[in-house]
């Protein structure tokens, strides 16, 4: 180790580390903000990875919705802002009720959200994810789903289809797992600006990803014909708006987008 090495170890050593803790611990003393999940309160979220300060130019004009990168992650519990909206969602709408004996497949389970849903006492819960990351989730596809039809009450799929590349299939493969009276809750991030989706084969490299779509693996920006992709595929839109059931100001104190409301969808629309 040369003499810059040693100083640059130090420096991480004796002032970096200590002041990360420093800021984490005095950001814990505010009460700005307070996570619906574990009930703490604090000065700010954190953000995903730097915020929106380095978001492209093309993204911050897109008005994204439902994709907090600002008041991102709970500094107690970690839980992400679409994981508190869900929370917030099922509380306001009664939802956990519906899930007590019910049959339920959630892709891509949230750490925070699971242990609630498997609290309510469903007959079925199957956690799937194409990348399982424990022995708990089961490999599934979401484009390739291998249970019979109608074989479930619910279907969670928490920002799923915005990295999946056929999610006309996947849509379709969500409708035909559910049973007739059955319901999905669909949030994926999309463009208030954007009439059409946008995605583009030449897009092809994680630098243009980050830069149009925002993550190296989402592969599409939803524009509002999101809705009309659902309903082509079946759905009935059972679209309940954030606006009203959550005022501007919760929704800061929170940290959940405000104009994310909750895509609900139906099989047989009576949902
Ligand atoms: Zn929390």
């Amino acid at each position: 180790m040369n003499v810059e090495q040693t100083i640059e170890k130090l420096y991480v050593i004796l002032i970096r580390r200590p002041l990360t803790v420093l800021r984490k611990e005095v950001n814990k003393l505010g009460k700005k903000h307070k996570c619906y999940i574990c009930g703490q309160t604090f000065h700010a979220f954190y953000p995903y990875r730097t915020g929106s300060n380095s978001a492209s130019s093309f993204l911050k004009e897109l008005n994204m919705i439902g994709r907090g990168v600002d008041d991102f992650g709970c500094p107690y519990c970690n839980s992400s802002d679409r994981e508190r909206h869900l929370f917030m969602f099922f509380d306001k709408l009664n939802l956990w009720q519906e899930f007590t004996q019910a049959h339920i497949l959630h892709f891509a389970p949230e750490r925070n959200l699971s242990p609630g849903i498997r609290r309510m006492k469903p007959t079925q819960y199957v956690m799937g994810d194409l990348y399982p990351s424990s022995d708990e989730i089961s490999r599934i596809d979401v484009a390739d789903i291998q249970f019979p039809d109608d074989s479930f009450d619910f279907v969670i799929c928490n920002h799923v289809l915005e990295h999946v590349p056929d999610d006309r299939r996947a849509m379709r493969e969500i409708f035909r797992v559910l049973r007739e009276s059955g319901k999905a809750i669909l949030q994926t991030p999309y463009s208030g600006i954007l009439g059409k989706t946008f995605e583009d084969a030449n897009i092809n490299s994680d630098e243009m990803r980050i830069r149009f779509y925002g993550e190296t693996t989402h592969i599409r920006v939803y524009g509002r014909d999101l809705f009309e992709r659902l309903e082509k595929s079946g759905f009935r839109l059972n679209v309940v708006k954030n606006e009203g059931l959550y005022s501007r100001n919760e929704c800061s104190y929170y940290g959940v987008n405000h104009e994310e409301d909750l895509i609900l969808v139906s099989k047989s629309g009576d949902g």
